[in-house]
C-alpha cells in the first residue's frame, strides 16, 4: 500500500496522460514508467473488466455501489475496507478494524477534495472561468480571483467546473481532478450541449472514484488502460454518458 500511495507523488505526470486518455480523440498506446506499482496490482487491474457491469446509478448508496463494482473487478487490494459494519460498541468497532477503515476512507476523501481545491485555485488564478455546477448544469456559484469563497464546500451532488482553461491539464473533452473538472471548452458551448446532464453525471462518477482511491486514482486509472471501453473506471462512470462509442 505504501508503494501504491507513492503514486500520489507522480500525480502531475500521470494526470498529463489522463488528459490524453480522457480527451475526445482516442490516444495511442502510452508507455509509462510503472516501476512504482506492485506487480500484483498490475496483474489484478490489467484483467479484462466485466463488461456486463453497468454504470453506477446515482442516488442513495452510490459511493458504496461504486466501491462494490470496483472490488468485483479486481480492485479490492487498492480500496479501503468497508466501513459499513461498524455496529456494536465502540470497543467492538475498534477491535474489528472499523476505525482504521473509517480513517482510510476519510483520508482519501480529503485527498480528493484537496486535489479539487488545488486544481480549482490554479485554474482561477490562470483566469479560467470556474463555477460550481449541479448535475443538471445549473450554476450554483461562480469563483473569482478576488473571492474569499473559492474553497467553499457545498453539500449535495455537484462538481467544480473550469472552462476555457489554457493549462496543459485541460483538454477539450475535460478531465476530473478530485471534484474539479478542467476543460478547454468555453462555458456557454459546454453547458449548451444537449447531453450535458449525462456528461456531468459521468464526470461526477469519477469524483466518486477519486474519493475511493484518493491520490491513488490517477495511477489506478492508467493501469486500467487507455482503452475506455475496457477501463473499469470509464465503464462504471458510464461509457455512453461519457460519449464513448464501444
Ligand atoms: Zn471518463
Amino acid at each position: 500500500m505504501a508503494a501504491f500511495r507513492r503514486v500520489g507523488l507522480f500525480l502531475r505526470s500521470l494526470t498529463l496522460v489522463l488528459v490524453l486518455v480522457e480527451g475526445a480523440t482516442p490516444a495511442t498506446a502510452v508507455v509509462l514508467p510503472l516501476a512504482a506499482q506492485p506487480q500484483a496490482a498490475l496483474h489484478s487491474m490489467a484483467a479484462t473488466p466485466q463488461r456486463a457491469v453497468a454504470q453506477v446509478p446515482l442516488g442513495e448508496g452510490e459511493l458504496a455501489l461504486m466501491r462494490d463494482l470496483l472490488v468485483a473487478n479486481g480492485l479490492e487490494n487498492q480500496l479501503c475496507d468497508p466501513v459499513g459494519q461498524m455496529a456494536g460498541s465502540l470497543a467492538d468497532v475498534l477491535r474489528s478494524g472499523g476505525f482504521a477503515a473509517a480513517r482510510c476512507a476519510g483520508e482519501r476523501s480529503y485527498e480528493s477534495l484537496a486535489q479539487g481545491r488545488i486544481s480549482l485555485s490554479q485554474a482561477v488564478d490562470l483566469g479560467s472561468d470556474c463555477v460550481a455546477l449541479d448535475l443538471t448544469g445549473n450554476v450554483i456559484k461562480s469563483y473569482s480571483p478576488e473571492s474569499s469563497e473559492n474553497s467553499a464546500v457545498l453539500s449535495g451532488r455537484w462538481i467544480n467546473a473550469c472552462f476555457s482553461d489554457t493549462s496543459i491539464w485541460a483538454q477539450r473533452g475535460g478531465t476530473m481532478y478530485g471534484n474539479t473538472f478542467l476543460t478547454s471548452a468555453a462555458q456557454d458551448d459546454f453547458l449548451a450541449r444537449p447531453e450535458i446532464a449525462e456528461v456531468l453525471a459521468h464526470e461526477y462518477r469519477h469524483t466518486l472514484q477519486w474519493r475511493l482511491l484518493g491520490y491513488g486514482f490517477p495511477g489506478a486509472y492508467l493501469i486500467a488502460g487507455n482503452n475506455a471501453c475496457t477501463n473499469i473506471f470509464e465503464i462504471t462512470a458510464g461509457l455512453e454518458d461519457g460519449g464513448y462509442v464501444c
